[in-house]
């Protein structure tokens, strides 16, 4: 069974559900083991990433390492020699690591393959008799969602602690059973409002970091990061993307004529417009005064002028003034391999141009003019 998006008309983009599970991981992971990244290309901001990403990466190995020391020795003083091996080789890998990521230098196992380790070996343990080391999943499952940051693992937590509840009571007297099960719901709760604090703090300073206050669009620092996230997919998966640069037609004399109130409100429905067609993975972003710039992943040219035409058509038609309606002008462009954003960005940018000089309201490309054609700036400088 494939997932159709319907939405994008002439750039219909199917996804595997493996696909997505993948995605899904990488969206997960990418932002906290940038690590993995080549070291050689990281500059600046790229670094300070690549650090956080090894610190997190420390965190949650010193978390299995704190799971796996008692259950280590515990293995050890009720003499299972098997399960003390198997854990004791664990516990060396882990802090081998540990100290690698310590000296600033490159794990040599990724965390996945690493937490499916530790959660095997808990696993093995219960299947060689010992029910209560299934237990020690629990700090496991409770921490992981504070340290990755991941609401979703709150919900595995609560359903995990809800089946051990039937073994504990099964395992110890009542007494017990209620103190265990008593600390079992705490932790949960603990770390359930450490990653609901952490979340939603960092989630409001992000959109307020990358969002126009006016129009509620994403801004440009916003969509550079995109942009170059969109270049990255077409190395890696050659993923295409399109870029639509979008002017409204004669902004100023809407001004000189209602005045900036009215300027401000039609900016507003504008984007009510656009946002209302494009997907959710497409990014909408104000670029300037009255300039829009629409990120269309996965995207190719085709693509992406059905949904520029569409996007005129659908403004030409909507009320955006109090008596009538506004135009826009596109340029649109596909990212091609080895690009960079700025190149990019100059090619829709010189598209705008075009529709510009061809009477507005319109949508051109310009990827064939390429550099023969000396471009007048009808935006803002990129940087
Ligand atoms: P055209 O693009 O068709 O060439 O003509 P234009 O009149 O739209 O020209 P241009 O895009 O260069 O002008 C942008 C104008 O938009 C300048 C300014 O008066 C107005 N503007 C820019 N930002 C804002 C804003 O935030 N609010 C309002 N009300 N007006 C803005
Ligand atoms: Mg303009
Ligand atoms: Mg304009």
């Amino acid at each position: 069974m494939t997932v159709v998006d319907m939405k994008s008309r002439g750039a219909t983009i199917k996804i595997s559900p493996w696909q997505k599970l993948k995605q899904h991981f990488r969206d997960a992971f990418s932002e906290q083991f940038e690590y993995q990244r080549n070291e050689d290309d990281l500059t600046g901001d790229g670094r300070v990433a690549r650090k956080r990403g090894r610190d997190a990466y420390r965190y949650i190995l010193l978390l299995l390492a704190f799971v796996l020391t008692p259950m280590f020795l515990h293995d050890l003083y009720i003499g299972q020699t098997l399960l003390s091996v198997v854990t004791f080789c664990l516990l060396t890998i882990l802090l081998i690591n540990i100290w690698l990521l310590g000296g600033d230098r490159q794990a040599f196992l990724s965390p996945a393959p690493l937490l499916a380790l530790g959660i095997g070996l808990i696993l093995l343990a219960f299947g060689l008799g010992q029910s209560y080391s299934i237990f020690w999943l629990y700090p496991l499952l409770a921490g992981l969602p504070v340290l990755l940051r991941l609401r979703q693992s709150l919900i595995i937590g609560l359903v995990c602690g809800a089946l051990a509840l039937p073994l504990i009571f099964y395992q110890f007297d009542s007494g017990t059973a209620m103190v265990l099960s008593f600390s079992m719901a705490i932790t949960w709760l603990v770390s359930a409002w450490l990653v609901f604090a952490v979340t939603e703090q960092s989630r409001r300073l992000r959109d307020m970091a990358v969002t126009d206050p006016l129009t509620g669009a994403y801004n440009r620092r916003y969509l550079e990061e995109q942009a170059l996230h969109a270049i990255d997919a077409l190395q890696r998966d050659e993923q295409p993307a399109s870029l639509l640069l979008i002017d409204v037609d004669f902004f100023k004399r809407i001004n000189d004529k209602y005045g900036h109130g009215v300027g401000d409100t039609a900016i507003k429905k504008l984007v009510e417009v656009i946002s209302g067609r494009i997907r959710a993975v497409d990014i909408l972003c104000r670029f300037g005064g009255e300039e829009f710039v629409v990120l269309l992943q996965g995207t190719a040219i085709d693509g992406a002028l059905a949904v520029a035409e569409e996007l005129r058509d659908r403004v030409e038609h909507a009320r955006i003034l109090p008596e009538g309606s506004v135009t826009i002008s596109i340029g649109a462009c596909e990212v091609r391999a080895g690009e960079s954003v700025e190149q990019w960005f100059k090619y829709a940018d010189t598209g705008l141009y075009l529709a510009k000089r061809n009477g507005r309201n319109r949508v051109e490309t310009a990827r064939q003019l390429g550099e023969r054609m000396p471009v007048p700036r009808t935006v803002p400088e990129w940087r």
